[in-house]
């Protein structure tokens, strides 16, 4: 049984999250695994009927979640041009992340046609590693704030929060995560002090794992190698901002950041997160030619997270046929639609099945 929340937020998360749902069910009824959902319409939807972007409680509503579902798929959340400047579904975001403590965001980057390969000469075999962001802490991690507020004095502090604990913890699970996927090598991109907490870390980390090849690169090299030599890259540790970064470039070799997806762990619980990487859209909101596949891979994602491998697999083949088809958004170089493109996948989905 999978029981999902499924929380679209803001932007173009109520047209490209109905795809994944479609989606989901198709796979549901060819891959005969048991399938509950709840939509939960928290970020512009409850604003245009209630107001408020989320109900007053959203924080103690996130914290349950884990007790009757096995996972959450959400959309977007942030700039929306229907809700006023400040008010978002970042709420519901934050509760996901740092209320549930889901500290490990897997941003997995793969070419999955060589011919959206931006890169000159760079196939499918070249672009495939993954990116884990720290997910709670770093740049993101909420703390400090603006004082004298507007006044010419006005100053702003935001640091980059690191603690022991959750540098470490990330760390480990890259490593744990790079076993399990029988890859070779953990590279740690930061630009810290020299022998500052996360290179310490990675360090003490990386010798208990003699078997998976360590490597230190500042964050900047690494952007630049991602693009002159992403063959060389295998999995990718870093800083919230610096990983929220990094996987967009990842995003953009893919051929479109409408193509990848995310999935927030934590090593001790049962409960993670999916999520597009891309936000909420503001400049192509309401018009119908956002790419769903993003979407449709995160959710995937979560088949792959409850062993229902074979769904999964096939959802995968379902979008890259439809790529391969042409059926693809204009992000892509296509002429179709969100809807067109969600239903050209489960086309695919069900051809793939009758094989
Ligand atoms: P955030 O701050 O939430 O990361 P952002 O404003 O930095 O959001 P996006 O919302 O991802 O970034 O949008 C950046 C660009 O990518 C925009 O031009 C947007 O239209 C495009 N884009 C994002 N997602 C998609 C998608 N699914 N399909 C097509 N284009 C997309």
């Amino acid at each position: 049984m999978v029981r999902i929340a499924v929380i679209p937020g803001d932007g173009i998360s109520h047209e490209i999250m109905p795809e994944a749902v479609k989606t989901l069910e198709t796979a549901h009824e060819l891959y005969e695994f048991a399938l509950d959902y709840e939509i939960f319409d928290y970020g512009v939807e409850h604003y245009l009927k209630t107001g408020s972007v989320v109900p007053e409680d959203i924080d103690d509503i996130i914290t349950a979640l884990p007790a009757t579902f096995d996972a959450a798929l959400f959309g977007a959340g942030g700039t929306d041009p229907r809700v006023p400047s400040g008010e978002s579904a970042q709420a519901v975001l934050r509760g996901l992340r740092r209320g549930l403590d889901l500290y490990a965001n897997v941003r997995p980057c793969r070419l999955l046609n060589d011919d959206l390969s931006p890169l000159k000469g760079k196939t499918s075999d070249d672009i495939d590693f993954v990116v884990i962001r720290e997910n709670t802490e770093g740049y993101e991690s909420g703390t400090g704030g603006n004082f004298k507020v507007g006044t010419p004095l006005e100053s702003e502090i935001r640091p980059e929060y690191n603690t022991y604990g959750g540098v470490r913890r990330v760390i480990e699970f890259a490593f744990n995560f790079a076993e399990q996927q029988g890859r070779k090598q953990v590279a740690v991109a930061e630009k810290g002090l020299p022998n500052g907490l996360w290179s310490r870390v990675f360090e003490e980390v990386s010798a208990q794992h003699p078997a998976i090849e360590p490597r230190h690169v500042h964050v900047d090299t690494m952007a630049y190698l991602m693009i002159t030599a992403p063959e060389l890259i295998d999995i990718v540790v870093a800083e919230n901002r610096a990983g929220d970064i990094l996987s967009d470039v990842g995003g953009a070799i893919q051929g479109s950041r409408g193509l990848a997806p995310a999935g927030c762990f934590n090593a001790e619980k049962d409960f993670a997160y999916f999520e597009p990487v891309h936000g909420t859209a503001p400049d192509i909101i309401g018009q119908g030619i956002a790419n769903p596949m993003a979407a449709i891979m995160a959710a995937k994602m979560m088949l792959d997270y409850k062993g229902h491998l074979e769904a999964a697999d096939a959802i995968e083949r379902a979008v890259r046929a439809t790529i391969a088809s042409g059926t693809v958004t204009s992000d892509l170089g296509g002429s179709s639609s969100t809807a067109q493109v969600g239903e050209a996948v489960r086309d695919a989905l069900q051809r793939d099945a009758a094989n």
